[in-house]
């Protein structure tokens, strides 16, 4: 088959296309043929070295996947060749404590797909079976691909962790990104009221359309005022956090006592600072959340279905572009998903 590949860590220019091993499905695992794969800010961790793939190198990213089931392994049940499929990308083991307790997405032995295993930069994709989902036919595969990592990890992030309710304020960090144009829309579905922040003006309309009452250039704006002045000084109920840093450390000022701030990603830095004054003596909540469930991704897809939530597509390349699509999302060009097409 051919995929999108690399055999050294750093930038876009590390990206080959080329012949690549087909993939053979073990028991239980099914291989898919790939029809559009979205990209991720995990995708550029893994190229460049931050986060090094565990399996080594070569590596073929791509965590979100939306295909046609091509073969079946010994011993799957329940789909066939030829089904039209999106691949939850969660791996885990089912019988570690925390899989016990329900909390597959902190298993022992987690890991996603296009990160601990070959992804869908490629033609063919091997994942387990029991992580297919049927793609319904209202579906499109572009959308189906922008579900599973960027809109499931902002429902559960909303829905799940900081548990959203009907007239509270959120604070949606970087509506441009996946998970921002995701959560500005599952926090309006919950009856949320939403403020958000864009890194340029001209993300601006996007916001304001995916249903952000208030939106804050955060180059030219200080968002903390800005949630303030929204709010009659009284702060925001949830912020949702993904860019680490000075972003982080002053997300905590714009909240609410008893608010809670959801961090779920890092796309600047890993580290932040946090005022311990104002968690302590306004009784905040700072929450880690990654991913959700399967159950929680076919809840995604009814909405989706529904109309109430739509994935926001910014433009489809070639998966033989793909060093191209990679440097589009590293300049920051793009406003919501960037989608690969074998
Ligand atoms: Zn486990």
């Amino acid at each position: 088959m051919k995929a999108a590949f690399f055999k050294e860590h750093g930038g876009s220019d590390r990206i080959l296309y080329g012949d690549y091993p087909d993939p053979v499905p073990g028991p239980g695992e099914a291989v898919v043929r790939v029809r559009a794969c979205a990209l991720n800010h995990v995708d550029l961790l893994l190229l460049d070295g931050r986060f090094p793939p565990p399996e080594g190198l070569p590596h073929v990213n791509g965590c979100e996947v939306a295909g046609v089931v091509e073969e079946v392994g010994a011993g799957v049940a329940g789909v066939g060749r030829g089904q039209r499929v999106v691949v939850f990308p969660g791996f885990s083991c089912g019988r570690c404590e925390y899989c016990l307790r329900g909390a597959r997405t902190v298993c022992l032995q987690y890991g996603y797909l296009g990160a601990h295993k070959d992804g869908g930069y490629a033609e063919l994709v091997k994942v387990p079976a029991a992580n297919l989902l049927p793609l319904p036919d209202g579906v499109s595969f572009e959308q189906g691909a922008a579900l599973p990592l960027a809109m499931l990890t902002a429902w559960h992030a909303l829905v799940a962790q900081a548990d959203v309710r009907p007239g509270q304020t959120v604070l949606v960090q970087a509506a441009g990104s996946g998970v921002g144009s995701a959560a500005i829309q599952i926090a309006r579905l919950c009856g949320a009221r939403v403020m958000t922040t864009v890194g340029s003006d001209d993300k601006v309309e996007l916001a304001r359309a995916l249903g952000a009452e208030r939106v804050v250039n955060y180059r030219t704006g200080d968002f903390v005022e800005a949630a303030k002045a929204w709010t009659g000084k009284r702060g925001v109920d949830v912020v949702v956090e993904h860019i680490g840093g000075d972003t982080f450390e002053r997300s905590v000022y714009a909240l609410t006592r008893l608010g809670t701030l959801v961090t779920i990603g890092s796309h600047d830095t890993h580290w932040g600072r946090l005022d311990l004054r104002h968690v302590y003596s306004k009784n905040l909540r700072i929450v880690g959340t990654n991913l959700g469930s399967i159950v929680e991704l076919r809840q995604v897809l009814e909405h989706v279905v529904a109309g109430r939530l739509r994935p926001v597509i910014d433009r489809t390349f070639p998966l033989a572009e793909a060093r191209a699509a990679v440097q589009y999302v590293l300049d920051r060009k793009n406003r919501g998903k960037v989608l690969l097409i074998p």
